[in-house]
């Protein structure tokens, strides 16, 4: 049912009411760059998709989850097969986006890093993908000679926006990264939160949309979903995707904010356990500093200590040179 709400201006609340899977309604209003895909979406129905995804993604587990296999459009970092499970929403998206790229620009397909373990909780070096709604997009990128390139792994790019795999060269590529954003952001069925990005690099991807003149609302849905946040400075070789909670995965499955405009339904309130969490993580917090500060003290003592001793060594110079004298 969902295929045939696309593109109709159906107001979110009635959508919510009438519950809707995996809010579809909220994309309706964009119109993206890249063309209709001939992708077999996964199937879906009102009761929603099997996977469930439980708790906060820092904090989550994942079950039945669905596991990214490879196809014509994206592969998989050979190290991190273990960490290719999500819910099937987030799974869904990642391959209809990789699809909508790879038919508005055939070749070169997309690299994925990491989405979660087959039942979530923590993964090694990440702090969320414990619930199925995180994944790691490598950029797409060109080559030496401005071609699209397939490095087998995730580039760190510099503020030139290129960067090197040994002796090779690899630059940002605007045209493939905007396609896909925009295929993101704009998905039938998924629903995005954010994409955390380096702002330096999100802008070079910004720019692409808007030299192109695209449908305004979705370039704005773009500059919002991908506005700076804690930890997107160091994306410096990936987009991080973070997905809603499906609506039937509710209220087991907990958001976060931001809650954009485009957010379906009403946040639910935090149960008491994801209150004790935070509650956790607040007093982890406070603990994390005072250890900084008590450190930073350590070390300013530290550092008047050894001032002294040179003052005193100095002074004990001065008097044995006098004393000789
Ligand atoms: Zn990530």
């Amino acid at each position: 049912m969902f295929v045939a709400v696309r593109r109709t201006a159906a107001p979110l609340i009635a959508l919510a009411i009438v519950g809707l899977p995996a809010a579809a309604g909220a994309q309706t209003v964009l119109t993206s760059t890249v063309s209709e895909p001939q992708v077999a979406q996964e199937s879906r129905d009102e009761d929603g998709s099997p996977s469930h995804s439980i708790g906060v993604p820092d904090r989550g587990r994942l079950r039945d989850s669905v596991q990214l296999e490879p196809t014509p459009h994206l592969f998989i970092r050979e190290s991190r097969r273990a960490a290719q499970h999500g819910t099937a929403e987030l799974v869904g998206l990642i391959q209809r986006a990789a699809a909508r790229v790879s038919l508005a620009h055939p070749g070169p397909r997309l690299v994925v890093g990491d989405l979660s373990r087959e039942r979530g909780g923590r993964l090694h070096p990440h702090r969320s993908h414990r619930s199925g709604r995180d994944a790691d997009l490598g950029f797409y990128l060109l080559d030496e000679d401005g071609e699209p390139a397939e490095p087998d792994r995730f580039v760190n790019l510099r503020r030139n926006g290129c960067g090197r795999i040994g002796e090779t060269r690899y630059c940002f590529d605007p045209a493939r990264n905007w396609d896909l954003l925009a295929a993101l952001v704009s998905d039938p069925t998924t629903v995005v939160q954010y994409i955390l990005v380096a702002p330096d690099i999100r802008r070079r991807a910004l720019e692409e949309g808007e030299r192109r003149s695209v449908d305004p609302a979705l370039l704005e849905r773009v500059r919002v979903a991908t506005e700076p946040h804690r930890g997107s400075r160091s994306h410096r070789s990936h987009f991080h995707v973070r997905i809603y909670c499906p609506v039937d995965d509710r209220p087991e499955c907990v958001d976060e904010p931001p809650y954009h405009d485009w957010y379906v339904g009403d946040p639910a309130p935090p149960t008491p356990g994801i209150r004790r969490m935070r509650a956790r993580q607040r007093r982890a917090y406070r603990r994390q500093a005072a250890r900084q500060r008590a450190r930073a003290a350590r070390r300013a003592r530290q550092r008047r200590a050894r001032a002294r001793q040179r003052r005193e060594r100095i002074r004990a110079r001065r008097e044995a040179r006098r004393g000789s004298d």
